[in-house]
């Protein structure tokens, strides 16, 4: 019997939208359901005072891929911005990532040459051959300054653990290099959508049909029947009721003011290392958009535990959860009409042209075959 969709898309982030508009194109009809009272997943930005908030964290596009950076140009034009976060630390202000700027303000080096020596200096004596946790690793890759100043405590903060018990993969992502240049990310193509990134979600899911404030959960019998197929982007354990255990995340907490000032701190990302801060970083939303307001809106990040009624934002990729992760993902193959994909169905803490180009890969692959 033909249903009254080709597909359910529960979710209505990045994957959910992409999928959706792919299908749509195609000829396929959809109905989108979300169960927060907006679009957009962690990309949707809040209105206040004029400024666009991102009420899930800041999210700053990046790629190398030409055609994925024409592919979200199609739907808005994104502005010129670059992350250059400044970082807190022990009182003074450094340049992030870690670059000839930062080294400069840590220990006085002007030329690659002397950095460098600098570096190796400290990884001789602090580094060890096979880094087994995060602390290992970053003392084997930039030695004690920098990780007593930039890494030690901010990390400790964000995941809630020593680093010496985590995983070192988790530093990986920081890059270090010997230029004055403080664009945290190496990718030829990055900005901020003009206007907000929910014109980008808006435009992909214009003219689809969408369902705000509902739960598949509600009464998943009823919806698994308006579709031929599902396109699932939430949480894989919560599709399967949790019967094999909980999949564990690092959740964040964030307090927004709005100061009656027109720039709080001249810049979007100040981290705070210390740990007399409770909260990583402060984000002054304005500066995402080269904002004229009058007032400011800024926002502190507090890391916290996690529990199932929290908002799950990190994934613990340790060995305990990332083969609880597998056995889930075996189940999720025996599936039929499903379609799984995103941050939380596929426990992976993705960037956002990942996400992207993954709707993308798995949309195309299923609408050639169905
Ligand atoms: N990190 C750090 N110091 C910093 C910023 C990041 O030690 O000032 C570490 C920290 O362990 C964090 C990881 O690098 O979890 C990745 O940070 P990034 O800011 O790239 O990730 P985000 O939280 O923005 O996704």
């Amino acid at each position: 019997m033909k249903n009254e969709y080709d597909y359910l898309i529960v979710g209505s982030g990045l994957f959910g939208s992409v999928f959706a508009y792919e299908a749509t194109k195609a000829g396929k009809k959809c109905l989108v359901i979300d169960k927060r009272e907006h679009i957009g997943g962690n990309v949707y930005c809040e209105n206040i005072e004029g400024i666009n908030v991102h009420k899930y964290g800041a999210h700053i596009f990046h790629t190398n891929d030409k055609s994925l950076w024409n592919y979200v140009n199609q739907f808005v034009e994104f502005n010129n911005f670059t992350n250059s976060p400044m970082s807190l630390s022990k009182g003074k202000l450094y340049n992030l990532p870690f670059n000839m700027n930062t080294f400069n303000q840590l220990w006085g080096t002007k030329t690659p040459h002397e950095a460098k020596a600098k570096i190796d200096e400290q990884v001789a004596i602090y580094g060890v051959e096979n880094p087994k946790n995060l602390e290992e690793q970053a003392l084997s890759l930039v030695g004690k300054d920098i990780y007593d100043h930039f890494i030690k405590e901010y990390t400790e903060k964000q995941w809630g653990r020593k680093a010496s018990e985590l995983p070192a993969f988790i530093i990986k992502r920081l890059p270090v290099r010997f230029t004055f240049d403080n664009n945290y990310f190496n990718d030829i193509y990055q900005g901020i959508p003009i206007g907000g990134y929910n014109k980008l979600i808006e435009g992909m899911l214009e003219g689809i049909e969408v369902i705000t404030k509902t739960d598949y959960f509600s009464d998943r019998n009823k919806f698994n029947k308006l579709s031929n197929k599902i396109v699932y982007s939430g949480k894989i354990d919560e599709y399967f009721d949790y019967k094999l255990g909980i999949l564990e995340y690092r959740s964040l907490h964030f307090e927004n003011e709005i100061l009656e000032t027109d720039n709080f701190q001249g810049n979007a990302v100040v981290n705070y290392n210390d740990a007399n801060y409770d909260f990583t970083r402060i984000i002054e939303h304005k500066h995402f958009e080269f904002g004229k307001q009058n007032k400011t809106v800024i926002t502190k990040e507090y890391p916290q535990e996690w529990n199932p009624g929290r908002e799950a934002f990190y994934p613990i990729n340790d060995v305990k959860n990332q083969s609880l992760f597998d056995e889930y993902k075996k189940l999720s193959l025996e599936e039929k009409n499903l379609i799984f994909g995103g941050r939380l169905s596929e426990y992976k803490y993705y960037d956002m042209h990942q996400v992207i180009a993954l709707a993308l890969t798995r949309s195309k692959k299923e609408l050639e075959n169905g």
